[in-house]
This record gives C-alpha cells, structure tokens and sequence, in this order.
C-alpha cells in the first residue's frame, strides 16, 4: 500500500507502465499513483533499471507516460 503522507490516505493507481528516464536512455519501468484527497503523485518503479532504446523513449512521450528526470 502506498499513503499520502500529507492526508493519511491510500493512494491510488492513476497511471500503468510509466517510464522514468534518466539521461538519455537509462529507465526504470513504474507506475504512477496519486492521493484522492490531495492530488499529490508519485511514481512506484522496479528496483533495477534498463537500457531503453530511442524508440521506446518516443512511445512513452507519445502516450504521456514519460518522465523525464533532471
Ligand atoms: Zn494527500
């Protein structure tokens, strides 16, 4: 279970297989949750990240399933 530490509540899943990208192809595959009473997200990945391949990184943008970090 994830909680919203701002509201005490369970999160929710708003968002299957995110892609949270680091550079320019160093991923970690997740999913994104957020707080029904507050609004705020956050992303749940796997442990281990990927290589992920130019074309599979314009998918993600594409569907808006990307996140890109800085
Ligand atoms: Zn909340």
């Amino acid at each position: 279970m994830i909680v919203c530490t701002n509201c005490r509540k369970e999160m929710v899943c708003c968002r299957t297989g995110v892609l949270v990208l680091f550079g320019t192809s160093h991923g970690y595959a997740g999913d994104e949750f957020e707080c029904p009473e507050c609004g705020n997200k956050t992303i749940d990945t796997n442990a281990s990240p990927y290589q992920v391949p130019p074309l599979q990184v314009e998918a993600a943008r594409e569907s808006g399933r990307l996140r890109e970090m800085p």
